[in-house]
């Protein structure tokens, strides 16, 4: 009877030790995840050049449409709005 009591203790003085260790594992893990991922920004912060108005921005904050870069929507639209009205007077 003393062995059991004795026999679970340890096993939830084992299974507390391991949720706690698990919780340090995962922490660390989330950490060095992040950390990478900040360090990955900072290497990969490559700019590009905005189509409409030659501004560079970080790669991560500008807009993409088909091939070219843009820093903004409006000038996404207008870049866009531009090349239908030229395909269209090229058509006459
Ligand atoms: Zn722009």
């Amino acid at each position: 009877m003393n062995l059991l009591i004795i026999r679970l203790i340890i096993f939830g003085v084992l299974f507390f030790a391991g949720m706690k260790l698990y919780g340090i594992y995962r922490e660390w893990q989330m950490e060095r995840a992040a950390r990478l991922t900040r360090e990955n920004r900072r290497e990969g912060g490559q700019m590009v050049r905005c189509r409409w108005c030659d501004v560079h921005v970080p790669e991560d904050e500008a807009l993409r449409d088909n091939a070219e870069w843009f820093c903004s929507t409006a000038h996404r639209d207008r870049f866009a709005q531009e090349q239908r009205r030229s395909s269209t007077s090229d058509d006459h």
